[in-house]
């Protein structure tokens, strides 16, 4: 079966936690601190897998959890670093956080793109020793690893898709211009999976054509077969719509025709726009006048019209290069720019508290809240430097320094995020 959605969860690892140890060896008094930092937590990672062609893989397993750093130990040894977690999906899948809707990543390139990120290991107390503070007795604990559920969706890339009634002769038309072999038969819904054709045009161009399953009407709402596969038209570059002009079966090829099109638009109104040529099939079965007739309403309404018969790839050709004439002038498959986070505006922090240690000039900030705020900042972006301060002050953190005794060039230390306390 055909699955082109699915809900998961992604838990990237932990960060291991630093160690606070000091050296021993015999004979030697009181060593300096030695106590190695956390590893890594494994990010969870999507690559694009050609060899997939549809999510059925995610329907049994769910959860995907990459493993954490370890914890650094004594005689400076750091924490191993765990391995990212690779998930492969096919081409054109995008990943959504479910909660939010926000676009994370569209896997249309061969990139690997990084959804949840790993937490930083911790450092150990071997980083805090200075001419001052030579018995640091403190580490910073490992972050925690992003963690998201996620919807995957997938909007398969092609250059052309192919829409209309079921039965019109969609699959057949792949079939006897590429490569692929969707399934043909003379009922409707054979097509229950997209399938890709690479076609080569007479002009030694090729373009990838998407055998799109029957779209019936009310499948803009989302009725019967057709809304599931409507979002696979969305990123095609140019629609062919195939209409039966012999309207075998006792059909009207101009109320199909009006129809489909209504379709497309209530799926995305873009989708009227979108470049669209228009081939009869099935020409064998109809007459002369009823070809004339339908050429006429088609041309009326501004749309390019070519009779064609699919079975036997009669006069197929002219439509091929008009369809390679039109790609080569328009604008490259679409790609989704990911969304970035929304910053929380300050005040939703205000109500959140910090646990504050210190010793020896550095004081050490704790709170899991603040941990939403440090992964949402752009420490090199000004703006978003401003924005961490204004949280500090809002929330009372810079105040709940004053009162454990912070003074000017004291070292403050919130997770992985160090700066000098300046008044
Ligand atoms: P789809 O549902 O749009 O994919 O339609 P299919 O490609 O499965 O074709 C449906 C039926 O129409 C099949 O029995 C085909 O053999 C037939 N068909 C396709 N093209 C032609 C044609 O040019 N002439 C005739 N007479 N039948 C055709
Ligand atoms: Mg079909």
């Amino acid at each position: 079966m055909f699955i082109d959605y699915a809900k998961i969860m992604v838990k990237a690892g932990n960060g291991g936690a630093g160690a606070v140890a000091f050296h021993r060896e015999k004979f030697v008094a009181s060593g300096g601190p030695d106590g190695g930092d956390g590893g890594r937590g494994g990010s969870v990672v999507f690559v694009v897998d050609d060899n997939l062609s549809t999510l059925a893989d995610f329907r049994y397993k769910r959860k995907y959890a990459a493993e954490n750093g370890e914890n650094g130990r004594g005689a400076r040894c750091n924490g191993k670093s765990a391995k990212d977690l690779v998930i492969r999906v096919p081409r054109g899948t995008l990943v959504k956080d479910a909660q939010t809707g926000r676009l994370l990543a569209d896997l249309s390139t061969d990139e690997p793109q990084v959804i949840a990120k790993g937490g930083k290991g911790g450092w150990g107390n071997i980083h805090f020793a200075t001419p001052t503070r030579q018995t640091p007795r403190f580490a910073k604990p490992g972050l925690p690893g992003e963690s998201f559920e996620l919807i995957l969706e997938l909007k398969l890339l092609a250059d052309v898709g192919l829409v209309g009634f079921p039965n019109v002769g969609k699959s057949t038309l792949v079939s006897v211009v590429s490569e692929a072999k969707p399934t043909i038969a003379n009922y409707h819904f054979t097509t229950i999976t997209p399938v890709l054709g690479v076609v080569r045009a007479k002009d030694g161009r090729s373009f990838v054509m998407a055998d799109i399953p029957g779209l019936i009407e009310g499948a803009g709402e989302g009725v019967g077969l057709g809304h599931q596969f409507l979002r696979h038209v969305d990123r095609c570059r140019l629609l062919v719509h195939i209409v039966d002009v012999a309207g075998s079966e006792g059909r009207d090829p101009k109320e199909d025709f009006a129809v489909i099109n209504a379709e497309l638009k209530k799926f995305n109104p873009d989708l009227a726009d979108r470049p669209m040529l228009v081939a009869g099939n099935k020409c064998d079965l109809a007459t002369d006048e009823q070809i004339a007739e339908f050429k006429s309403f088609i041309e009326a309404q501004g749309y390019e019209f070519f009779p064609i018969m699919a079975a036997i790839r009669y006069d197929v050709d002219p439509l091929l290069n008009r369809i390679s004439e039109l790609l080569s002038k328009l604008p490259p498959v679409l790609h989704y720019e990911p969304e970035p986070e929304p910053q929380k505006p300050v005040d939703a922090f205000e109500k959140n508290q910090v646990k504050i240690t210190k010793q020896d000039h550095i004081y050490l900030v704790e709170g899991e809240w603040l941990l939403q705020v440090i992964n949402s900042v752009n420490f090199d972006d000004y703006e978003s430097l401003q924005y961490f301060q204004r949280v500090l002050i809002q929330t009372g953190v810079i105040d709940a320094l004053r009162e454990a005794g912070i003074e000017e060039g004291d070292t403050v230390s919130i997770y992985d995020i160090e700066f000098d306390f300046v008044e």
